[in-house]
């Protein structure tokens, strides 16, 4: 057994990390937070950086990067920013289907637009009566012609209405199951008949999450990726890298919050010393780090698994209900620990504990994980 990264993988933290560094700063954050505009400049730079596209093939301009560095990123990106998390998680899903199921032509436009940083993705599954069960959705997909005409509805599409395209799954057989009707279809932002409406989220405004209209909207039949039909399997898969990629950033944001708090601790002093030296604050740093510890363990060893070609449903699941709660836990611990300064704006905990919410539902909610743990526990 080895639980060592391996040289590549470390230099490429290093290398993340330094990024971070220098275009994430926590004042940026705060900013953005306060004032939300989609970061396109954050975006570009983590294009121009090889950060968005080191886990997309290298046949298109990617890194080629597996699971194991897809966590790697994911974690570094979390720890320092949660607009660079948001901008990684939507163009990192669809270009990862873009790559497995993509025709060559589609490959050659989309997935090197991503990694280059000149083409952003937004990806349309949830629906106002499609939620965590995803296979009612209804938007409709209709043959005509020379392409599909789409109707229906799509809620919280991330970044939607700063991108070019939006991925969007749509029912092209209304008849039987969802599993063997359903469609991929990449639809561009500005088609007619397209209607997009950013939400008000308590966190995360500056890559908006959005309601969208599609009335009568006309897509080309080469906008169909991996055949109609067939969206089914890629959507199982990329529900997959969605959970694996929130877990690992889980991961980030948890320990961002437990170095905040150590670092205020350390300095805040009450009864003539530190607050750090009580042993019932160390007792609370010493769970908060096991359970960070614990949450790494699990997401990095679901992906060795995914990355060694073994099945890991299940481990990807632990890891994610795991570390979506654990990073809840760690945020509040770290709202107590700053005692009334977290509640003030001008400190990041509070923003914190607003970002970690999102983990309980992206991805599929901490039900629905425990859900597919029993299934595969026989249950
Ligand atoms: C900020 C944000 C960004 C998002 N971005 C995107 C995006 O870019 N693209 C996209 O397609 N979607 C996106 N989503 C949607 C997200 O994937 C869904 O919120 C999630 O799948 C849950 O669906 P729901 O919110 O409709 O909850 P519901 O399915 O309505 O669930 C409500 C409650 O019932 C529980 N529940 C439901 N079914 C079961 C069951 N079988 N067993 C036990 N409990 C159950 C749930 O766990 C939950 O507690 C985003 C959501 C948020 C909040």
């Amino acid at each position: 057994m080895n639980f060592h990264f391996s040289k590549e993988q470390e230099a490429l933290r290093d290398r993340v990390v330094a990024f971070c560094a220098a275009h994430c700063p926590t004042e940026g954050e705060a900013r953005r937070d306060r004032h939300p505009a989609y970061p396109a400049e954050l975006h570009q730079a983590m294009a121009t950086a090889g950060i968005l596209g080191h886990c997309l093939p290298a046949a298109y301009d990617g890194g080629g990067g597996g699971t194991v560095d897809l966590c790697v990123i994911n974690e570094e990106v979390a720890r320092h920013s949660t607009s660079a998390s948001n901008i990684l998680f939507v163009n990192g899903i669809c270009g990862a289907l873009i790559g497995l199921a993509g025709s060559e032509e589609q490959k050659q436009r989309y997935v090197r637009g991503i990694a280059g940083g000149g083409v952003r993705f937004a990806f349309a599954l949830t629906e106002p009566g499609a939620g965590s069960d995803a296979a009612a959705i209804q938007l409709g997909a209709v043959r005509d012609t020379d392409g599909y005409l789409l109707n229906g509805t799509k809620l919280y599409t991330t970044g939607a209405a700063d991108a070019d395209f939006i991925l969007t799954a749509a029912r092209t057989a209304t008849e039987g199951k969802a599993s063997r009707g359903t469609s991929l279809l990449i639809v561009p932002r500005q088609s007619a008949g397209l209607t997009i409406t950013p939400l008000d989220k308590i966190a995360g405004n500056d890559v908006a999450s959005c309601r969208i209209e599609y009335r009568d909207v006309r897509v080309a039949r080469d906008a169909c990726l991996g055949g109609e039909n067939q969206g089914w399997s890629f959507l199982m898969l990329g529900g997959g890298l969605e959970r694996l990629t929130v877990a690992a950033s889980c991961v980030g944001l948890a320990r961002a919050a437990f170095e905040e708090a150590l670092a205020y601790v350390n300095t805040r002093e009450q009864f003539g010393q530190p607050v750090a030296r009580f042993q019932a604050i160390q007792h609370q740093l010493a769970d908060m780090a096991t359970r960070i510890e614990a949450m790494r363990l699990l997401t990095y060893s679901a992906a060795w698994k995914i990355a060694q070609g073994l099945p890991a449903i299940k481990e990807v699941s632990m890891a994610k209900v795991f570390a979506a709660e654990g990073v809840n836990e760690i945020v509040m611990n770290g709202m107590r620990l700053l005692g009334a300064k977290a509640y003030l704006n001008e400190t990041p905990m509070q923003r914190r504990m607003r970002e970690s919410l999102l983990a309980l539902y992206a991805g599929g909610t901490c039900e629905i994980q425990r859900n597919v743990i029993a299934r595969s526990l026989g249950l």
